[in-house]
């Protein structure tokens, strides 16, 4: 009795401690599950693909490229971040690790960049491309050699005034240790384009010229490997999207997959004498030598492992050789199936409609998903009326107003195709999977490209009476006549803001229709409560790949 009541006393005291240790420090158990909910929002998947098809060769050649491409992880850290391990060693709790990796950083890339971790402050526009105290008028006021440079650092000498550190100079040992893995995979190498591509990248690597291995990229066919390795996309530099970020893809052909895809191909030329403009807004020649590929992606580091996985990619992203060669459209076959399977589907089951929601197929998703990819290369790099480039007249609205051409002039393709004969399947079964597109996408936040792009398209489509959601259900009804005729006024009017170079247009647009609102948010929030998750994570490696 006495020392149960002696029990009950410490037990008590023992309550009331924890208690009140938890209001005293009330931020740490917060961020620990913000942390772990925003890790939570990523549905795990193991890339694999069938290595028996394989030749030994090929699975010793994906042991060196994944190396190498840890090495890229490694670079893509101190670019957008800085010191990883730093950081990794100084978080107060261990369970906002897995976060904090998927992330690449204490912010949350799929919620504005919202910092999860306290005292980490926001993260530079220009992540750690930039000196952090550095402001625009003074980066745009100062000369200095190479400043817009995709594979520069802008840094401070010694007496605080702005230079370039090229990537190669920074990064010298760890380029040579990726160049050397490269070239040890070029020896095991039994096509003659990898071979050569290969070798040539490793040159790239350690030099910031990547023109000739572009190339031969370009000019390899018969590969069953693939390796996309560099620094490549500038969206993660939001102060100004000049400079390219490292990264890497491990691929493996999809044979069969590829050969249905090729058919496309000869079509793009005629595709772009369709789009919906003025003909001084498509007077240039899509490129004839580009491909179109199916791969089981097997390995991904840096950039592209970052927050939100891409499932397609639309390579290289110099002009030249743009023009030269054409460009490469890989679709990543795993990685998207994963999504639908994963995303999409539930997401229809919230919000889409009862009537239209079986009109969802993983082979209209695939279907968009290429043809977003096929769009990036049709239109115009160049303005028509001498402002240069598109990429530079529209500065940083650039990549979400180049996202939002993909994205809605792809679906504009797969109804002139379909019209054709040329695509199968129903129509409206495109359209549906691509409003669910929308809002998984738009879930990708404000700090994205593609979230912005899906924002403006979903503004579009409301005022357009495109859909309806029903105020009951929550649920939304497309209206196909008069979403098709939304879709090519979007087309029209992005390829106008692009061919204009018109910097102030696409800045209006971007401010007026990227936003959701508060209904909408609460939509989003519905897909929350049914702990639908936002994205994907990889498990990923030569064990997981059996090798
Ligand atoms: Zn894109």
């Amino acid at each position: 009795m006495k020392l149960s009541a002696y029990l009950f006393v410490a037990g008590l005291i023992f309550i009331s401690c924890k208690e009140k240790k938890q209001t005293e420090t009330t931020d740490i158990p917060v961020i620990k599950t913000q942390a772990e909910l925003i890790a939570d929002q990523y549905a795990a998947f193991r890339l694999t693909t069938d290595v028996s098809r394989l030749s030994e060769k090929e699975k010793q050649m994906i042991r060196l490229m994944i190396d190498a491409a840890d090495i890229m992880d490694e670079l893509f850290w101190f670019q957008t971040y800085g010191n990883k391990d730093s950081l990794l060693s100084s978080l107060p709790d261990e369970r906002m690790k897995p976060a904090v990796i998927l992330q690449y950083g204490p912010w949350d890339r799929l919620d504005g960049n919202k910092a999860f971790i306290e005292n980490v402050g926001e993260k530079p526009l220009g992540a750690n491309y930039y000196p952090v105290d550095m402001t625009k008028d003074e980066f745009e006021m100062a000369q200095f050699k190479d400043k817009t440079d995709l594979y520069t650092f802008v840094r401070r000498d010694a007496s605080g005034k702005l230079i370039t550190v090229p990537y190669h100079k920074m990064f010298e040992k760890e380029l040579k240790k990726a160049a050397d893995l490269l070239i040890q995979a070029s020896e095991l190498a039994e096509d003659p384009g990898l071979k050569t591509y290969l070798v040539l990248r490793a040159e790239a690597l350690t030099s910031d010229n990547y023109r000739l291995s572009d190339l031969a990229w370009m000019d390899m066919k018969n590969n069953v490997v693939d390796l996309v390795i560099g620094p490549i996309e500038h969206y993660d530099d939001q102060l100004y999207n000049y400079k390219a970020a490292y990264e890497a893809y491990v691929l493996v052909k999809d044979v069969e997959w590829s050969a249905k895809l090729e058919r496309y191909r000869k079509f793009l030329p005629e595709l772009q004498k369709s789009l919906p403009v003025d003909p001084k807004y498509k007077r240039e020649k899509p490129g004839l030598g580009g491909d179109l590929n199916a791969y089981d992606a097997v390995y991904y580091t840096g950039d592209c492992n970052a927050g939100s996985k891409t499932i397609a990619i639309n390579l290289p992203n110099d002009e030249e050789v743009q023009a030269k060669k054409g460009s490469r459209r890989l679709q990543l076959k795993n990685a998207m199936r994963a999504k639908f399977d994963k995303i999409m589907v539930p997401i229809a089951d919230v919000l889409i409609d009862d009537e239209q929601k079986h009109l969802i197929n993983f082979e209209a998703f695939f279907g968009n998903t290429m043809f977003h990819e096929v769009a990036h290369g049709l239109g115009m790099n160049n303005t028509i009326n001498g402002k240069g480039l598109v990429r530079t007249a529209l500065n940083e609205h650039a990549s979400a107003i180049e996202e939002s051409k993909a994205d809605i002039l792809g679906l504009y393709l797969v109804k002139q195709l379909h019209s054709k004969g040329e695509l199968q399947g129903d129509l409206h079964g495109y359209y549906v999977t691509f409003m669910a597109g929308i809002f998984r996408s738009i879930r990708f936040g404000s700090s994205s490209a593609h979230g912005v792009a899906n924002m403006i398209r979903f503004n579009y489509f409301n005022e357009a009476g495109a859909f309806t959601r029903d105020p009951k259900s929550g649920k939304y009804t497309i209206h196909f006549e008069k979403f098709e005729k939304a879709v090519t006024g979007l087309t029209r009017l992005i390829l106008t803001l692009q061919g204009n170079g018109d910097y102030t247009g696409a800045g209006k647009l971007i401010e007026e229709k990227a936003k959701t609102s508060e209904e909408l948010q609460l939509d989003l929030e519905r897909l929350k409560a049914f702990n639908i998750p936002i994205d994907i994570r990889f498990e990923q490696g030569i064990k997981v790949l059996g090798l």
